[in-house]
Parts: C-alpha cells; structure tokens; sequence
C-alpha cells in the first residue's frame, strides 16, 4: 500500500460558542484512495476471517450477519477517512486546560472535548487547507 504523502503540519483555532478562539496545532496527514480503499478491504476480509470461525456455532447466521456488517461497517469508517489526524494539541477556549489528542479520523468539524470542564470546542482549520493538501 503506497503511502504517497507525507503529513503536514498547520494552525487552526479550538472554537467555543461565547468564547475567544485559542489556536490550536495539527498535523494531518492526506489520504489516497488507494491507502482508503486497500485499508477498507483489508478491516473488512480480516473482521470476517475472525468472525467466521464461530458460524459452527449457533446461531450461525448472526455470527455470519454480524461479522459481514461488523466489516462492512468497519471498512466504510475506513474508505471515508480523507484525512488523518496525527495529533492535535492546543488550549480549551472555555477554561485554558491544555489538551492533546491521539491520531483518529479527522472529522470536519473536529470536535476537541475538554477533560477538565467537559465542554467541546471545535477545531476551526484555516479555509481551503484541506482541499490544497487533499490526494483525490
Ligand atoms: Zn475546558
């Protein structure tokens, strides 16, 4: 699978509603359809080599639905993911407590929880970034 990209780092802004906007540090890295699509049927042959085993067992066709949607569910998550955020890391607008998220699918919006107060800024990313860096 060719990763074809490399990653790339930005500012964007953490924003809360009857907040300042605090800026916030990405870096993200664009995904290519063929990385998306070999990805997704990889989740997916290898949920249902997992769950297949069980179909002996009753009640076999739950195990076999279950397995065949588990990896379809599975591999669509995984087609979708245009973009991955590698890691974030900024401060919540509402209370300044810093945070730090792990690498996940970026979603737009990106919501950005805070453990300290519990309320969900927004990662608000600079217009047209994404589609300038975007692969297909
Ligand atoms: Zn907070």
């Amino acid at each position: 699978m060719s990763q074809g990209s490399v990653s790339f780092e930005a500012t964007g802004e953490a924003a809360l509603f009857g907040f300042d906007a605090t800026s916030a540090a990405v870096r993200i890295q664009p995904r290519s359809s063929a990385w998306r699509l070999g990805g997704a049927l990889a989740t997916f042959v290898g949920v249902v080599a997992v769950a297949s085993p069980l179909v002996v067992f009753p009640p076999h066709a739950v195990w076999l639905l279950g397995g065949l949607g588990t990896g379809a569910f599975l591999g669509h998550r995984r087609y979708i993911e245009r973009f991955t955020l590698l890691a974030a890391t900024g401060t919540c607008p509402k209370c300044g407590q810093t945070f730090a998220l792990k690498k996940m699918r970026l979603r737009v919006p990106h919501p950005l929880p805070c453990d300290a107060c519990h309320h969900e800024s927004t990662l608000r990313l600079p217009e047209g970034l994404l589609e300038q860096h975007a692969l297909d």
